[in-house]
This record gives structure tokens, sequence and C-alpha cells, in this order.
């Protein structure tokens, strides 16, 4: 089975280019410029008086025409200007009509499917159970992505390196202090001391293993399902960081560190 379904793609792109509405509209303009174009063409006057070809007084030859008789100008102004005016009419339906042609038919099918890729998404993670088998969260060890008030952080630095520290790395903050400096990972395992440098790496390798675990996973029902490889990797990150934010808020221990660090 590949997504979306061909009825999808037709279903998106008449609602990306709203042709049914369009086309309708552009019809009925077509039809009532038409009508009214056709109608005030009756009344113009043929051109029915022959003249024949004659020399001008500068010398210049004017072959042969047919004229209106005199008068008609006048006559047929007011119907002249109505056709000029549906004339006008059959552009804006050309245009109306043509957009709806245009969108419909540009609606590639591989935009189609970036549009449907968050279904696509959610329709696996419905399908597949993972639960991480994540280690304890030492308390000092930070991640704003796993956080239950991501919002209320602003951009930390590293103390040591001052590099902006991500909004999904991991970073590590005193939270004995009041207003504790942040350490990135790089600079991290400089600073702590053996129990506590054990205890966070051993967290980070759980961590880093089961989010590999459940890209893999979600890699696999991917390409079963769509016949493709899975690229957009930060959106199936951010997937796993809901699971394992999840179980974190499970955790009794998370609501005590999370309320020291604010
Ligand atoms: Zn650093």
């Amino acid at each position: 089975m590949s997504y979306p379904s061909n009825y999808r793609i037709l279903v998106h792109r008449f609602s990306v280019s709203k042709i049914h509405i369009l086309l309708p509209i552009s019809i009925i303009i077509f039809i009532i410029s038409l009508h009214f174009y056709s109608e005030a063409g009756k009344h113009l006057t043929p051109y029915s008086v022959h003249v024949r070809g004659y020399y001008r007084r500068d010398g210049t030859y004017v072959s042969s025409h047919y004229r209106r008789p005199p008068g008609s100008v006048t006559h047929d102004a007011p119907y002249e200007s109505t056709r000029n005016a549906c004339k006008t009419f059959f552009f804006i339906s050309f245009i109306i009509g043509g957009s709806g042609i245009f969108l419909f038919v540009r609606a590639k099918k591989s935009n189609i499917f970036s549009f449907y890729r968050d279904e696509v998404y959610q329709e696996i993670l419905n399908k597949i159970e993972f639960t991480p088998n994540l280690l304890p969260k030492p308390k000092n060890l930070i991640n704003r992505k796993l956080s239950k008030y991501p919002n209320i952080y602003k951009t930390y630095y590293c103390q040591d390196c001052y590099n902006p520290i991500k909004y999904d790395d991991f970073h590590y903050s005193d939270l004995k202090k009041s207003n504790p400096n942040k350490l990135c990972l790089n600079c991290l395992f400089k600073h702590l001391d053996n129990p506590q440098e054990k205890e966070i790496q051993e967290y980070l390798l759980s961590f880093y293993n089961e989010r590999k675990k459940f890209i893999d996973l979600f890699s696999k029902h991917y390409k079963k399902n769509t016949k493709s490889e899975l690229e957009d990797h930060d959106k199936i990150f951010s997937y796993f960081f809901d699971i394992a934010k999840k179980k974190l808020i499970d955790n009794s221990n998370y609501g005590n560190y999370i309320r020291i660090n604010f």
C-alpha cells in the first residue's frame, strides 16, 4: 500500500486548486458575456455601403472597401462599448478558469506527498508501540525539549565555551544554585566528579540508544508504507522526545527537579 491513494491525490488537487469552484464561475461568466456580446452584435449596423478605390488629395491611394451608412457610428457606439466590456469579461473568465486548471495541474504528486507526510507519520506513530527503556534521569542533566515547561527557558550559553545550547541538546545545570550556570555536553565531563559522570554518561547512552531504536523502527514502517526512505529525521526525533517526555512526566522525580529549575 502506498500513501497517499489516488483518491486522496485527486481530493488534494481539488482542494489546492479550487477548480471545482473556479471553473464553473469562469464558465458562467463566459456564457453570460457571450450572450451579451452576441446580443449587442445583432444591433450593430452592417458595413453595407461600398466605396470604390480613390486617390486622396495628397496622392495616397485608398483601396475599395465597405463602410457603414451615415449616422451608424453614433447608433452603434453603446453596443460597441457593451461588446468591449464583454471582451474584458471573457478575459476575466479565462484568467479564473485558467488559474484553476493551472493550480490543478501544478499540484504535483511529490508536493501532495509532503502535504500528507505528517498524516503518514501520524499513522505510523499510531501503529508502532514503543516504550523507551530509559534509565532514571540524572537531576542536573537538562534538555529543554524534555521539559514540561519548555517555553519559560531563554537561550542558554555554555559557561565554558560560550556556545549556545540548542533547544534539544542536553546540558548540565547545578540546580543547587539559585542562578545556575550551564555546561554543554562537550564541557560537561571536564567538570564532573566520577560517580556523577558515570550516571550521566549511562543515561545519555541509554537515551541515544533508545532514540536510534525508535528511528530504526519508524524508518522500517515508513519504508514499508511508502516504498521510500525516511529523510526527515528531525521530525522523528521530536516524536521520540514526545514519547520520552511522557515517560519522564510519568516518573515522579521529574516534577521535583523541574520546580527547582525555575
Ligand atoms: Zn561548552
